[in-house]
């Protein structure tokens, strides 16, 4: 789970990570409010999307009147904001931070990710602030410095000397606050069971000190029954509808952009579905596991979810039985032609318990755009054939 900028900043604030003072607004006359009780003389107007680059896209706005914050704020608030995060569809504003401006004198990049080879948390940190990381990494990678942190031993003062000679802090006073900076980041990962921190930029200031400008944190989903707070966080309407709507029937469901709609039993077929789809020269549009006790319903919600995406040019059902009965995964496809518009090809590869069952099912129903597969490599070619218009018997 993901959670916005100003969110992940209440977070830094609890455990002391020094961020701008801000206030997050709704409408435009609420921004102005809170222009105001900042005080000062120029403000940072920010869209708060689940996405980065917002800055590039026009979605990160230098007010220097409080008039001028209101206008900027009735400009992005209700804007659909596109970054290279968001895709060509962009994501809709429905609240700006206002945040009091920062005297920016040097832009760094601190954050913490889990490196699942490592098996560590590693700290990244870079003097190419505000740039992309991962165009750093290509880059310039001898930019970046990486310490991985033993979760056994947590934050020493050897990782914080690392980190501040990596990046050439040589005053001791900045040192001092960078260390501190870190560790405390490093606190706030742990305890919230954090997956990822980009703190990009990561800014000095004229005076020396150390401010997050910038804030992005994911969580892992499956901790999150231990943190009711961050839980309280959730943004649904920043995330994937039709994937939040299959994980109510308890269907896995994650949107691509190919073009062979698949439904499988389990997430190593899954994945191997795709990659067979690949192999064959084709694209798959999504990833969708049905679980084990995948029934009719489900199933036909599967075609419904899969239908929605109007990249869809064909379908290919690869389902193994062994908890799951084919059988009844045939009636859920018979089904599924009934509630919905099946208006693809659907190639079905159904073997495992019941197999010859749902053969005959699907044979007796004789439905035209229903074609069957003997295996994987032949549904995989077969569904690829059809998306790409070939008739297929
Ligand atoms: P992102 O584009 O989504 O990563 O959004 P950021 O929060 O990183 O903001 C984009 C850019 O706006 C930053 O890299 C800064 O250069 C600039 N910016 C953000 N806040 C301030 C501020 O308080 N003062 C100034 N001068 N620039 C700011
Ligand atoms: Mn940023």
């Amino acid at each position: 789970m993901n959670i916005h900028e100003y969110q992940a900043k209440q977070i830094f604030a609890k455990y002391g990570v020094p961020t701008p003072r801000g206030i997050i607004a709704n409408t435009p006359a609420q921004a102005m409010t809170n222009a105001q009780e900042l005080g000062g003389k120029i403000w940072v107007v920010k869209a708060q999307i689940h996405a980065g680059g917002r800055g590039l896209g026009g979605g990160v706005k230098l007010a220097r009147s409080i008039e001028e914050v209101k206008t900027l704020a009735s400009e992005i608030l209700g804007m659909t904001l596109v970054t290279h995060q968001t895709g060509p569809q962009g994501k809709l504003v429905q609240k700006v931070y206002i945040e009091e401006g920062a005297d920016i004198a040097d832009e760094l990049y601190l954050g913490i990710v889990l490196d699942r080879a490592k098996e560590m948390p590693v700290i990244m940190a870079s003097t190419q602030g505000g740039m992309e990381i991962e165009k750093v990494a290509h880059e310039s990678p001898e930019k970046i410095v990486k310490v991985a942190v033993d979760p056994a031993i947590g934050f020493q003062s050897f990782h914080g000397r690392e980190l501040v000679f990596g990046l050439g802090i040589t005053d001791p006073a900045e040192q001092k606050k960078f260390i501190s900076f870190a560790s405390k980041l490093y606190k706030l990962y742990m305890e919230n069971d954090a997956e990822m921190i980009e703190i990009n930029p990561l800014i000095k200031t004229g005076s020396g000190e150390f401010l997050a400008l910038d804030g992005k944190m994911g969580f892992d989903d499956s901790a999150l029954g231990r943190h009711p707070d961050i839980e309280d966080m959730r943004d649904i309407s920043e995330e994937d509808r039709d994937e939040r709507e299959a994980s109510q029937y308890g269907l896995s469901y994650i949107s691509l952009d190919g073009e062979i709609g698949c439904m499988v039993n389990g997430a190593g077929l899954a994945m191997g579905t795709m990659d067979t789809i690949n192999y064959m020269g084709g694209t798959p549009a999504n990833f969708l596991d049905v679980g084990g006790s995948a029934n009719a319903q489900t199933v036909a919600k599967g075609f419904e979810i899969i239908l929605k995406n109007p990249n869809v040019k064909a379908i290919f059902v690869n389902i193994f039985g062994g908890i799951v009965r084919c059988d009844r995964i045939a009636n859920g496809i018979l089904e599924a032609t009934k509630l919905v518009n099946v208006h693809v090809p659907v190639i079905v590869r159904l073997d495992g318990t019941n197999a010859p069952e749902a053969a005959e099912i699907l044979r007796n129903a004789n439905i035209p755009n229903v074609i069957a597969a003997t295996d994987l490599a032949d549904g995989a070619a077969k569904a690829v054939r059809a998306a790409k218009g070939e008739k297929i018997i």
